[in-house]
């Protein structure tokens, strides 16, 4: 592992600036009516149950975002993606526990083991200082670079349950805060292995950092969660094939090295596309070939080099 200067990172901390790493709306439907009444199916996908929350004012941020100015620049995500999903504004929310009902009112969270996981791996823990950690949407970690969204971090762990059994190996590309990389950790247990690479050296030290205070620290510390520095376009060859792969930025294309460390039985979860993207689930089938279907419609920060990540290209 590349050892690397532990400082933390410079933040802007305007969330509302932010938009990487959650879904949208698809951009020139309608806008939804004003806010008179709760709307529920209003943001959710056909897949997911209406369940509607017992507070109702889940859905106020996100339609009082559509009568925000456009930003200038439609790449920070405040223009044509001011429709974006949010699933509750998180201001009567009950901390990582309220976060994670919000998640499972909403059929986000699904299965007992995504929730329990994400329960013991604290978000406040991987977001920066004075960050609102519970809120439904992506917060800027400085860098260009953003954490997820909530409902995108458990949408994530869904798709890919069932390959973070206990001893499987799992790859997360562009783990940022280290949130995910932590998830798979605990999910795969001490006889598997979690890997996370980040070509950001500073955000890569930072994530130690966090998993250090995190329920996944044990895990840091024998060795069967790692953190790296790198280009996770090519995977990380040292612990392939993997079971699981996620990839936190959004890819022109599929990059082959991470399908060639894709074992067979294993699934990676990867956004694709440069503006429009959507979150494709690639299966990697016994016989050794490869089905890709489409999840849902995304926006996430691209996965490109260091250099053009900095210059902001
Ligand atoms: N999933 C993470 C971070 C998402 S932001 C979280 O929620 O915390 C996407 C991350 O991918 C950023 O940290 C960015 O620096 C990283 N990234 C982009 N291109 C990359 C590449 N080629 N190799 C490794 N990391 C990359």
């Amino acid at each position: 592992m590349v050892r690397v200067k532990m400082t933390s990172p410079s933040v802007s901390l305007s969330y509302s600036a932010v938009a990487y790493a959650l879904r949208y709306r698809a951009p020139f439907s309608p806008p939804p009516p004003p806010p008179l009444a709760f709307t529920p199916h209003l943001h959710l996908h056909r897949h997911q149950k209406l369940r509607p929350p017992t507070v109702s004012t889940a859905s106020f941020v996100l339609v009082s975002s559509f009568f925000r100015l456009p930003s200038p620049n439609l790449f920070t995500g405040n223009s044509l993606f001011s429709a974006m999903e949010r699933f509750w504004s998180g201001s009567t929310l009950n901390g990582n526990k309220g976060m994670i009902d919000q998640l499972t009112r909403y059929g986000v969270i699904k299965s007992e083991k995504v929730a329990e996981v994400m329960q013991n791996i604290d978000r406040a823990l991987f977001v920066p200082e004075g960050t609102p950690p519970y809120i439904d949407s992506p917060m800027s970690i400085g860098y260009n670079a953003t954490i997820s969204a909530p409902h995108m971090h458990a949408m994530c762990l869904e798709l890919l349950e069932d390959r973070l059994q206990p001893g499987m190996h799992a790859l997360d590309v562009g783990s940022g805060t280290g949130y995910l990389t932590a998830c798979f950790a605990l999910m795969v247990g001490p006889q598997g292995r979690a890997v996370g690479v980040e070509h950001i050296p500073e955000l890569a030290a930072w994530s130690i950092k966090n998993v250090e205070k995190s329920a996944a620290a044990p895990l840091l510390k024998e060795g069967s969660l790692s953190l790296h520095v790198g280009d996770g376009r090519k995977g990380w060859p040292e612990h392939a094939p993997y079971d699981a792969i996620h990839v936190g930025a959004a890819a022109g294309d599929i990059p082959q090295e991470l399908i060639d460390q894709l074992k067979p039985g294993g699934r990676m979860v990867i956004p694709v596309g440069t503006f429009f993207q959507d979150l494709k689930v690639v299966d990697k089938n016994l016989d050794g070939s490869v089905s890709v279907r489409s999840e849902t419609s995304v926006r996430y920060v691209p996965l490109t080099s260091r250099e053009a990540q900095l210059k902001g290209s």
